[in-house]
């Protein structure tokens, strides 16, 4: 028998940013397509249309395309099982719900709003956990279906027919809950006369899954307590199961809970991408968030997790959110890129953040981002921290407040002399070379009879006006003779005053 490649999607509802967790969902549904040379398929669930907006799916897009996950499904991209929004496959619900009706797996109901609070405050009182009562369960299908006609409004809820249920989940083992806790669910709301009904999640998430052809649904843990009820329907739709792998929930950094949207960074395109995360990094971050590679090894390409990666090494335990790591990881990331490709990705930042950048014409922009990228390389963690950290280099002066220019111990007089004996030596070195400049105002140091950080922080501080940046003698040589000797002479006047 040939086994068919495999078909997965990702079905996020776009009623927000996008998300950690969905972007986490999107690389293992990616990566399990990509590895067994199946389909990846984007499909929005939009039917919550009080919630659901454009800028959201425009966020997902983005996101997706900034961190490498092409769907080869999707609104966009089409596909031969197109549309992939569910508010214009609406017919295909209705005629799901059509379906079950016929087939006895659902019915009218006619409850008001006011007879289901009722219902459930005598539950309540009687303190058995509310479930609805089946109480329409009972109306002749015929009866039902002239009470539709005439307008009445009413809901299709699908029959629970109770007692245990399990299926085995590829991540989370076996899966077993009773039934007989849930009433008969809702799958079709009524909307105005004239529209068509909404489905509600079950219904519309198995109808897709079901016409799209996919075989494996990979998703959130989140998720867990509807798929026995989606099982149900399927069944009940004649249908086959796709085999199910729910991911291990990301814990917020202090282990206590899930990613708050308020506490924690949780928006791919805002708290990662515009803060200057490397796309790299956060594919190989969020491959971890989850899923165990052999052995002790941490990075991992995209290449190489589409090789590595199996649902088999997905850990059942919550995953927690490191953002240390995700820093070290984007560190590492900046590193391994060449000077010219990390100057072209500070470029969008330095032109967002500076003035002064954003001022400069394109050819100067290229050359001063050439040079930042050469400078902070070593140091960056974020892209979104060179336009501080390399402060010094984009803007043409610098005013240093007097304290920063003293060094350990020091005077104003003192940083005053030091500053002055290094401005006098630099001023007559014409060779600017980093080991040269060094050896020079060693040698300064030397001849004041001082430890060489007396003359090196003075002169760092003076050039830069920033308590961190790199070595004095990496800045002295960005900046060039005169724009360094100038610094040197304000820091002198300053500390004067
Ligand atoms: N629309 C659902 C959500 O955003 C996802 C459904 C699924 O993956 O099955 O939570």
């Amino acid at each position: 028998m040939i086994t068919p490649s495999p078909r997965v999607r990702i079905a996020p509802s776009p009623t927000g940013t996008f998300h950690l967790g969905t972007a986490r969902t999107a690389l293992f549904n990616e990566l399990f397509a990509r590895h067994l040379g199946g389909q990846f398929v984007l499909r929005f669930e939009d039917t919550d249309q009080e919630r659901s907006t454009l800028e959201s799916e425009q966020d997902i897009v983005d996101g997706l395309a900034w961190l490498g996950l092409i769907a080869d499904e999707s609104p966009t991209a089409g596909g031969s099982y197109a549309p992939y929004r569910q508010m214009e496959r609406l017919d295909d619900y209705r005629q799901a719900a059509e379906r079950l009706i016929a087939s006895g797996h659902a019915y009218y109901c006619f409850c008001t709003a006011e007879e289901l609070a009722a219902e459930r405050q005598a539950q309540e009182a009687a303190h058995i956990s509310p479930k609805y009562s089946g109480r329409c369960r009972s109306i002749p299908p015929t009866e039902a279906a002239e009470r539709k006609s005439a307008g009445e409004p009413a809901v299709v809820r699908f029959k629970v027919t109770g007692g245990s249920r399990s299926f085995t989940d590829l991540v989370m083992g076996t899966v077993a809950e009773d039934t007989d806790l849930y009433g008969d669910f809702v799958i079709l709301r009524s909307v105005e006369a004239g529209e068509p009904p909404l489905p509600l999640y079950n219904l519309a998430n198995v109808v897709d899954d079901q016409a799209m052809a996919i075989t494996h649904v990979i998703r959130g843990a989140d998720l867990l307590p509807s798929t026995i009820k989606q099982i149900m329907l399927i069944e009940a739709l004649g249908g086959t199961p796709p085999a199910y792998a729910h991911l291990p929930v990301i814990l917020s950094p202090s282990g206590k809970g899930k990613m708050s949207k308020r506490r924690d960074p949780v928006s791919i395109t805002r708290d990662f991408r515009d803060r200057g995360y490397l796309p790299e990094a956060m594919i190989n971050f969020m491959a971890l968030l989850g899923w165990a590679p052999e052995g002790e090894r941490e990075y991992f390409s995209h290449t190489e997790l589409v090789e590595a990666f199996t649902l088999e090494r997905v850990n059942k335990a919550n995953a927690v959110f490191n953002p240390a790591k995700l820093e070290h990881m984007n560190g590492h990331y900046i590193r391994t890129l060449s000077v010219e490709a990390l100057s072209e990705r500070l470029q969008p930042f330095l032109r967002r953040d500076s003035q002064t950048f954003a001022a400069l014409p394109p050819v100067e922009q290229r050359a001063l981002a050439q040079q930042l990228a050469e400078v902070l390389q070593d140091r960056l963690i974020r892209l979104d921290e060179a336009v501080g950290l390399g402060a010094w280099l984009i803007e043409a002066e610098v005013q240093p407040p007097a304290n920063l220019l003293l060094g350990k111990k020091q005077t104003a007089s003192e940083a005053g002399l030091m500053l002055q004996a290094a401005h006098a030596a630099l001023a007559e070195e014409a060779d600017w070379s980093e080991p040269n400049l060094e050896a020079l105002l060693r040698n300064v140091a030397a001849a004041q009879a001082v430890g060489a950080g007396a003359v090196l922080w003075p002169v760092r501080a003076a050039l830069t006006a920033q308590a961190a940046s790199p070595g004095v003698f990496t800045v002295l040589s960005a900046l060039g003779k005169e724009p360094s000797l100038a610094r040197l002479k304000n820091a002198i006047d300053i500390l004067a005053e």
